[in-house]
């Protein structure tokens, strides 16, 4: 779900739709959460692999850590991407306002996060543009990623979240906890999908596992 305060607009015929924020969506925002309503088609799904289907599915869709597409429900898929975003995908299953985004202004993310199938041309009418979108743009930024979204995280509880309700509970744990003590950070990388692997466990399932084998090993 994207942030109530925006609205879709017509941005060109080469662009097509953009979201844009009608109002100030502060630094340390959530802009975009994977709520319960989000479409998630498996990524050897034969949906995905029916031709009247799969245009528009590789188009609206980013792939998830398990290379899974999400589809938005609502106009959270027509955010546009630019090599100067002001908002990036978190290891929390969420997108954070990483500057103030002032009414009017589009909202923007960087595709480099989306686990690209194939390599996406830029225009994003900027100086620097890096003219294309990679798979490989995860690994070269994930570290500067990861200090900008923690950066952004320092204001997560100073603005208001529209959102929250729609976080994941165990995500919100994780935040919390991550926000609280300030260990146990998910990195933007948890978010990568690579072939063939499972992605590794947040920190609190590795830990209930732990957990829970313990007890085992008691009641034995
Ligand atoms: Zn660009």
């Amino acid at each position: 779900m994207i942030h109530p305060q925006t609205k879709l607009k017509w941005v060109s015929n080469e662009i097509g739709y953009g979201v844009f924020a009608t109002t100030l969506i502060p630094k340390g925002t959530a802009v975009y959460v994977r709520d319960a309503l989000e479409i998630t088609i498996g990524r050897d799904a034969p949906l995905a692999m029916n031709p009247t289907y799969s245009e528009i599915i590789r188009k609206y869709s980013y792939i998830d850590a398990k290379g899974n597409y999400v589809l938005s429900w609502d106009h959270g898929r027509f955010v546009n991407h630019c090599c100067f975003p002001n908002t990036i995908t978190t290891g929390y299953g969420f997108e954070i306002a990483i500057r103030d985004i002032q009414p009017g202004e589009e909202i923007t993310d960087d595709y480099g996060l989306f686990n690209l199938d194939e390599d996406i041309p830029l225009s994003c009418d900027k100086g620097n543009c890096r003219g294309m979108a990679r798979a490989c743009d995860f690994d070269a930024n994930v570290e500067r990623w990861d200090g900008i979204v923690r950066e952004a995280l320092t204001h997560f509880y100073l603005v208001d979240q529209p959102l929250l309700g729609f976080f994941e509970a165990s995500a919100l744990k994780l935040l919390n906890q991550y926000i609280e003590t300030g260990s146990t950070y998910q990195s933007v990388g948890l978010q990568k999908f690579v072939e063939g692997s499972t992605p590794p466990p947040p920190s609190s399932e590795l830990r209930f596992k732990k957990e829970r084998k313990i007890s085992a090993e008691r009641s034995e």
